[in-house]
């Protein structure tokens, strides 16, 4: 007999209860830095994202005032240790520039818009898709965004929970339509999913004999660990 699926809310119990709070950016970051580290980190890995950040305030341009006045070669250069750094210098670029068209360069007047209104005007950024402009909303903003990233999806996926149409709109749902909307609650939720998926539910031969959600897991009943 199948036993019943895990609920988004019971998913969070027991990860909460197994690794604990993560307290990912809970305040004293400035702002602007976790935007420029949500686009830096799109296709790698954060370790790299922190050579560039390190190498922006060393440079001191970690500000829109002091990075619009750097040209996209120079901005590349400073952000290399990211990778793709071209790409992601004109996205940072497009980012600055919408700042400085609509909000006079104002990131407070941009982060204060309703969550539905900063997504969007985020997603209108060449280059800012919906998990960017969620991690602003959530981790720079404090806004009710959740963030549903490569981990996320694989936990989800694996745990027989995925959607049927699995667009990210749909994933996301998934955790909205369970939960209280809650910026602090959705923090903490999605670090607890990355930690996850990088100590134990990993992208090749994921650690399923012990882990909290084994029992309610549709790969680990698939693949016998649920048994041991
Ligand atoms: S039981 Fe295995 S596949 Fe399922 S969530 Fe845990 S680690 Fe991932």
């Amino acid at each position: 007999m199948d036993r019943p699926a895990l609920t988004a809310g019971k998913v969070y119990d027991r990860l909460l209860a197994v690794y604990g709070p993560q307290g990912w950016w809970p305040g004293g970051h400035d702002a602007f830095e976790v935007i420029v580290g949500a686009v830096l980190t799109q296709n790698t890995a954060w370790t790299h994202v922190e050579r560039a950040l390190a190498a922006l305030r060393g440079a001191g341009v970690l500000s829109p005032e002091r990075m619009s006045g750097l040209g996209e070669p120079e901005l590349a250069e400073l952000i290399r240790p990211s990778g793709t750094f071209r790409v992601k210098a004109r996205r940072l670029r497009a980012f600055l520039d919408m700042l400085y068209a609509h909000f006079d360069g104002d990131l407070a007047a941009l982060l204060a818009l309703p969550v539905g209104a900063l997504r969007k005007t985020l997603l209108a950024v060449p280059g800012i898709g919906p998990e960017t402009a969620d991690a602003i909303a959530l981790y720079a903003a404090g806004k009710t965004a959740f963030v549903i990233d490569a981990y996320t999806r694989r936990i989800v996926d694996r745990l027989g929970l995925a959607p049927i149409e699995r667009s990210y709109g749909d994933y996301r749902a998934l955790f909205t339509s369970a939960l209280p909307a809650d910026a602090a609650l959705y923090n903490e939720y999605h670090a607890l999913l990355v930690e996850h998926g990088k100590r134990r539910c990993t992208r090749r031969a994921p650690r399923c004999c012990g882990c909290p959600l084994v029992d309610g897991c549709a790969y680990a009943r698939s693949s016998g660990a649920a048994m041991l």
